[in-house]
């Protein structure tokens, strides 16, 4: 590192808002972990709840902790904490399930409520779990169909029309990082007489996210990711006020029921959000959850945004600069507003360089076929991280290391 970049690098941490966040985390020693994307880290905050949750709340009290701990308004109480950082009042977002289960909820509600359509339309290029998702939805839907953006035409807004119930799209493509305006489609969906649910995996917790104000209809995302809950952290989902107490759901399940512990014979759903619950949900991953969210008190979220954007524009500099001729070209938006908080390079043995990066204690990951992933985790990634992994990646190209075999064996989870 040349000295006048190392001042700029040290500048912009020593101006950073949110560095003192930093700490509230227990991060990997002498590792740079650029895949809060994947799985984000364990905070201070996390692990004491969890601590609490198993030692005094199941241990000691028992069945009690239903209610005295509040096990039983969880799902809810995260649910509108989650929703503050995603621009949703209160009582419409509720925290179950996973994002898989979650997408056929909102698919199915939504198709429910445009009888007549045929069409759910959707990205070739969207996370592959929602396209399986939606398959599962048209398998169960007589004459329905699934109509795809990169198959059955170019653009979404292009491919409106009578026909389509409803839009699932994501907001931040898992790839790339290139971001949807929401305002923009859901209003084009809307005009064509279709809903839309958002997928927000990749955006909640990493930037802005307006849903109320988008007029959005459903959304859905995890909470392992940006929001730090855990590995397998329960999902969320968001139901505009407008299409509760009318919106049926398929998974019929007690949790949802008006009135859970009536046991009454026949199913009668919650007037509100609770709705969209089904069975029991995993306490102990709801508690880390808690905890988790707590550090989102402090975070401004534009504040957030900015330095998501400075350091995904720093590493794309650097990169470029640094790696030119090393094989690598940027698979993200160039311009910081159309990208989320991640940036994507491919290069043709890109599983070998992620796993070689990760032997250095980089930690990134690998999208098949030629993508190598790099998230940043506003909350504690710093600008000397991302100068510190720029020279780590340009020691692995310059010098082929990853050429070693080691790094082309595959494991089961990239
Ligand atoms: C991570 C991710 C998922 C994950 O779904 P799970 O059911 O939690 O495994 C779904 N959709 C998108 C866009 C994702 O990025």
């Amino acid at each position: 590192m040349t000295a006048p970049l190392s001042e700029e690098i040290a500048l912009l941490d020593a101006r950073d808002p949110l560095a003192p966040l930093r700490d509230r985390f227990i991060l990997p020693e002498g590792e740079v972990y650029l895949d809060g994307n994947s799985l984000g880290v364990a905070s201070r905050d996390a692990l004491a709840a969890l601590d609490i949750a198993a030692r005094a709340e199941w241990s000691r009290d028992l069945i009690r902790s239903w209610n005295t701990a509040g096990w039983f308004d969880l799902p809810v109480e995260l649910g509108d904490r989650i929703g503050a950082l995603i621009g949703a009042a209160a009582g419409q977002v509720v925290v179950a399930d996973t994002t898989s289960i979650n997408i056929y909820k909102a698919l199915h509600a939504a198709v429910g409520l445009r009888p007549g359509r045929k069409v759910i339309l959707a990205e070739e290029g969207s996370f592959p779990t929602d396209l399986y998702m939606a398959e599962g939805v048209v398998s169960t839907l007589p004459g329905m169909s699934l109509r795809l953006e990169g198959r059955d035409g170019a653009r979404l807004e292009d491919m409106l029309d009578d026909d389509v119930a409803v839009l699932l799209v994501n907001h931040v493509n898992y790839k790339t990082g290139a971001l949807r305006d929401m305002a923009a489609l859901t209003r084009a969906a809307h005009a064509a007489g279709a809903l839309v649910v958002w997928d927000l995996c990749h955006s909640a917790g990493a930037l802005p996210v307006e849903l109320d104000a988008a007029k959005a209809d459903f959304a859905v995302g995890c909470s392992y990711k940006y929001l730090n809950g855990g590995p397998g952290a329960p999902a969320f989902i968001y139901v505009a006020q407008r299409h509760l107490g009318h919106v049926a759901q398929p998974l019929s399940g007690w949790w949802g029921h008006a009135r859970p512990f009536a046991f009454e014979p026949g199913y009668e759903g919650d007037a509100g959000i609770r709705r969209f619950q089904c069975g029991t949900q995993p306490i102990l991953s709801l508690r880390a959850l808690k905890g988790a969210l707590a550090i989102w008190d402090d975070v401004d979220m534009q504040a957030l945004r900015r330095k998501s954007q400075s350091l995904t524009d720093l590493f794309i500099r650097l990169v470029e600069t640094q790696c030119a001729g090393l094989g690598l070209t940027l698979d993200s938006p160039r311009e910081a507003e159309a990208r989320g908080s991640q940036v994507s390079f491919l290069h043709e043995n890109a599983y070998a360089v992620m796993q070689a990066l990760i032997a250095r204690g980089v930690i990134g990951d690998f999208r098949a076929p030629s993508t190598l992933r790099f998230g940043f985790t506003p909350l504690y990634i710093s600008h000397a991280d991302v100068a510190h992994a720029v020279a780590v990646l340009k020691d692995v190209l310059a010098g082929e290391t990853w050429r070693e075999a080691r790094f082309s064996t595959r494991a089961a989870v990239t």
